[in-house]
């Protein structure tokens, strides 16, 4: 008996080497078409291919067959630089960043996302973006996409275009904890967004902001934002100010009764006249300085 199980295991881890085997011989991986269902035969480590059937662009994932689609680029690097620079002078970073920064490194790629279309509860349809590469800019998920600007990517693109790391699988288990059921996924893709990466220099530290090449849309995690301290600090001496003024009829009517009342009025009023433009002052000049 105990021969007999040994044969078993024996033809088991035979059967496993001679199917991995069988996966690695560039004819023997068949994949179906997403569209039309069609045989497909990539060879070995190809991942971008055309159906020859329906000329459909697809992705070979470990799991399976997705469409392939680029986002082309609208903008050049002379306009992803105006655009940046039009972020930075937006209300978001620190005043004068447009000006101030050093611009240190740009360059240009196709960035990879993991495209779901999914049923929501209330029958619509949305679509949702999910990094398909790791990224120092995680913001790049709230990228939305021009609608109808979805096209097939030539060869050269597909050079160009960076691989995807995040297998799809794990797209769709983070779909899961997002409560999005897999009955729910109408549509899956891999999509190439053209991205400009900006490193630039700023008070002796060096930011990274991303630039999507078709929209001009800004995506930064970290990035010079306005102080709000300086806000809260002006604003904390004007409340402490104006409560010890408030003090002052207090202390006078204890001190004296209905004459020191007044006498005490008179100093509030006088003094709260006399720092309410001194306070004014200084909150314009924070705000033009940051
Ligand atoms: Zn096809």
């Amino acid at each position: 008996m105990s021969i007999t199980l040994g044969e078993t295991i024996t033809l088991k881890s035979l059967s496993i080497c001679y199917n991995q085997r069988m996966e690695n011989l560039p004819t023997a991986t068949t994949v179906a078409c997403s569209q039309c269902g069609g045989e497909l035969h990539p060879e070995v480590g190809q991942v971008f291919l055309i159906c020859p059937y329906c000329s459909s662009t697809v992705y070979i994932d470990k799991s399976q067959v997705v469409f392939h689609w680029y986002v082309a680029p609208t903008l050049d690097e002379k306009q992803a630089r105006a655009a940046l620079a039009r972020w930075m002078a937006g209300n978001q970073t620190v005043k004068d960043l447009d000006r101030k920064a050093q611009i240190s490194e740009v360059s240009f790629a196709y960035f990879p996302m993991w495209l779901f279309k999914y049923r929501k509860p209330d029958e619509k349809d949305e679509l949702l973006l999910v990094p398909a590469a790791a990224t120092s800019v995680s913001e790049i998920k709230n990228l939305i996409l021009p609608p109808g600007d979805l096209r097939k990517p030539t060869a050269e693109i597909d050079h160009a275009a960076q691989a995807p790391t995040v297998p799809l699988e794990t797209a769709l288990a983070w779909l899961g904890q997002r409560q999005i059921t897999a009955e729910q996924i109408i549509e899956k893709a891999l999509v190439h967004v053209p991205v400009y990466t900006f490193k630039y220099f700023f008070n002796s530290r060096t930011y990274t902001a991303l630039v999507e090449g078709a929209s001009g849309g800004v995506f930064a995690n970290l990035f010079p934002a306005k102080a709000e301290a300086p806000f809260l600090l002006i604003g904390g001496a004007t409340a402490l100010i104006y409560l010890c003024l408030a003090t002052f009829p207090a202390m006078g009517a204890l001190q004296s009764g209905a004459s020191g009342l007044g006498i005490g009025l008179l100093i509030c009023s006088g003094a709260g006249l006399v720092i309410a433009p001194i306070l004014f002052v200084i909150a314009a000049w924070i705000a033009a300085k940051i």
